[in-house]
């Protein structure tokens, strides 16, 4: 999503579902990442949210839904699938992403807003 493109009221279910996993990290004592992916059809096949705090600092969200989709998905259905995220990739889960064919990336919050919602939670 370009901030010239408003989100669809199905966007707003998904990136909603994205905020309460950030939060259920958060709580879990993990930084606030969440993320999903809807196939073409507008269904969730696989959602995950962050899981570093135990030292393994590859464990985002949206690096997980790269290594779900390159098992699960043909490369056909990973061009044609969605993935909603609490904020914007990291230069790894962007790479991810791009080396197995995912379509496109709706995030709720930039890099910038998260840091000033970091600071008020
Ligand atoms: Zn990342």
């Amino acid at each position: 999503m370009t901030p010239e493109t408003l989100p669809t009221p199905d966007d707003l279910v998904h990136l909603r579902r994205c905020v309460e996993l950030a939060r259920e990290a958060l709580d879990d004592g993990d930084e606030p990442f969440g993320s999903l992916l809807v196939d073409r059809d507008g269904a969730v096949r696989f959602e995950d949210r962050n899981r570093v705090k135990d030292g393994d600092a590859t464990r985002h969200p949206e690096f997980e839904i790269a290594r779900w989709a390159a098992e699960h998905l043909t490369p056909e259905e990973r061009r044609a699938a969605t993935v909603y995220t609490s904020g914007e990739h990291c230069a790894m889960c962007s790479a991810a992403h791009a080396w197995v064919g995912l379509g496109p990336i709706v995030y709720a919050s930039s890099t910038t807003q998260l840091v000033g919602w970091l600071d008020e939670w």
